[in-house]
């Protein structure tokens, strides 16, 4: 592969780059055009890096087409289509690291088989194996039986990176896959389809001939009723400043938290604060505390069940989706590994779990009085860990986009086509959570990003496993039809069934959302 082009003002992903400078204006000229802006440098950008670079995927071939693939020279005769990839941060994936930071969370949610490399399934636990991180791979305990896809649980997909071995294996990943970092933040994409024009903050201008948006959470933190009062040196939501206020938990005056959620972010929050010397900490929920491995149930794991949730889900109504997929999810849920965390902090006496409604009595000087099921408690800060809510004009490109080229927006989500496209932009994309409503349940976490990064570049028609299957008939594309038809087809090749699902962490936790802005 080839190293990523070197523009003005343009940062490569090597590991070694110096911190680059806030972003100046810089006039557009044939250095700035693109075949395709991606929009966001987070596991969703590296997914569909991956797959416009990749000249086919193997997971989404049989064994025979990947055969013919090698030996049609698939791979070598095509020319990568030329990318680059915006994000504000200096370097890939800078929002997940700030974030997992911010927790100090060791090992991801989702397993080994959840990773943006579109090219094979296997490639985290290869990158393990290959690199001698045994050590790096956690087995969580999950009931492999319950698997049906049972030779993935036991060639250890099942199992949880830790967070160091997944962001090695994201920054190996973007270092093999040519492209051109920029950073800086989009402001506003532009037609006409086809000829876009991506402009930065403070003016700068590239070209591009499909935009692909990777932008992350689908609108602003969620904020319950009861908080909206409370001032912000009291109060802040727990990715403020993705994850930085977490730093005051433990400080001087900050040792009696109240955590509002109930989901595992919530968890993970109380979690630190005992950790960082908090002498009082209480983890608040409205409904109990839920546990389950991953954020979607066991059965979106299997192959034939997923795929079956998947055709079901898409039979529903748009209106009725953000609401299956809210129920597929059960609201936020904690992994067991979690859970005896905090069931040991409870017996020691150092955490409180309380279930019901918080209220807001009086804000002092010096602390927040709140009434717990009747019961009044003072604290030092309050942190929302209650997730973002579904919103997506309250994000200034989408807002932008709805002004020039107007679609539905259903339950706070954009309603997309089922190729991710907006509107009529035919060569416009959008992945991650905000495509909820296309791609399903588990949009917002790796596993769904995967399968929306191959679907957005599968409908730019850029990729040579579609070249290919248009000069010669004989490849099976399994995405020109019902894109789920395959695993009900008994004589699919079980080499392409690696469609598994895995977790989030609970990113849209709307259990207590309102639709008012915080204070703080
Ligand atoms: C604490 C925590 C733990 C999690 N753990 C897991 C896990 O173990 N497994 C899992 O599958 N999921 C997990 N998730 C969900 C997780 O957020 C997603 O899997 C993943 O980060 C989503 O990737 P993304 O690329 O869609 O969004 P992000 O990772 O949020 O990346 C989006 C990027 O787009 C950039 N961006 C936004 N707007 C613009 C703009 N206008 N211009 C340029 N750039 C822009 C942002 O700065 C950001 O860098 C976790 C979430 C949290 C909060």
């Amino acid at each position: 592969m080839t190293k990523a082009a070197q523009i003005p003002g343009a940062i490569t992903h090597a590991a070694d780059s110096p911190p680059t400078p806030p972003p100046s204006p810089a006039p557009t000229s044939d250095d700035e055009t693109y075949d395709i802006c991606i929009v966001g440098g987070g596991p969703g950008g590296l997914a569909t890096l991956s797959a416009a670079i990749e000249p086919y995927s193997k997971d989404k071939m049989g064994r025979d087409n990947v055969k013919n693939a090698y030996a049609s020279g698939l791979a070598t005769k095509r020319t990568a289509p030329k990318v680059c990839v915006v994000d504000p941060g200096d370097t890939w994936m800078h929002t997940w690291h700030e974030r997992f930071k911010a927790l100090q969370i060791k090992w991801l949610r989702s397993p080994m088989g959840a990773h943006p490399d579109a090219f094979d399934v296997n490639s985290l636990l290869a990158y393990a194996t290959s690199t001698g991180r045994a050590h790096d791979m956690f087995d969580s305990g999950v009931d492999v039986k319950k698997f049906r896809t049972v030779r993935e649980a036991h060639s250890g997909l099942l199992e949880l990176p830790s967070n160091k071995l997944f962001e090695d294996f994201c920054q190996d990943l973007a270092a093999r896959l040519p492209h051109t970092f920029v950073r800086g933040k989009v402001a506003a994409i532009q037609g006409p389809d086809g000829d876009f024009s991506v402009s930065l903050e403070g003016g700068r201008k590239l070209k591009a001939k499909a935009v692909v948006l990777a932008l992350g959470v689908p609108g602003p933190a969620a904020c319950p009723a009861e908080l909206v009062k409370v001032p912000a040196r009291f109060l802040f939501h727990s990715d403020d400043k993705l994850g930085g206020r977490l730093q005051e938990l433990g400080s001087a005056r900050k040792k009696e938290v109240l955590v509002i959620g109930g989901g595992l972010t919530a968890v993970q929050v109380a979690q630190l604060a005992v950790k960082k010397g908090c002498s009082k900490v209480f983890l608040a929920s409205r409904r109990p505390l839920v546990t389950r491995h991953f954020d979607v149930g066991e059965g979106w794991f299997d192959t034939r069940q997923g795929s079956r949730n998947q055709s079901e889900f898409f039979d529903e109504p748009l209106e009725k989706r953000a609401a299956a997929a809210k129920a597929a999810r059960g609201g936020g849920s904690v992994p067991p590994l979690y859970m005896r965390g905090v069931q040991e902090l409870e017996t020691q006496g150092r955490l409180s779990r309380k279930v019901g409604e918080v209220q807001v009595t009086s804000v002092n000087d010096d602390s927040v009085e709140v009434t717990i099921n009747g019961r009044v408690q003072k604290f030092d800060l309050i942190v929302n860990a209650c997730g973002h809510r579904p919103d997506c004009l309250q994000l200034p490109v989408l807002r932008e986009l709805q002004r020039v080229e107007p679609i539905e927006i259903v339950g706070g989500f954009p309603s997309l086509t089922p190729d991710l496209q907006w509107g009529s932009f035919k060569q416009l994309f959008v992945i991650g959570a905000l495509a909820s409503l296309q791609v399903g349940p588990d949009a917002g976490n790796l596993m769904g990003l995967s399968r929306a990064a191959q679907m957005a570049t599968d409908a730019m028609d850029i990729n040579s496993f579609s070249k290919y299957k248009n000069s010669n008939q004989s490849v099976q594309g399994w995405y020109q039809t019902n894109r789920f038809a395959e695993a009900f087809d008994s004589d699919s090749d079980s080499d392409s069934d690696s469609d598994t699902d895995s977790d989030s962490d609970g990113e849209i936790e709307i259990e207590r959302a309102v639709e008012i802005p915080c204070a703080a």
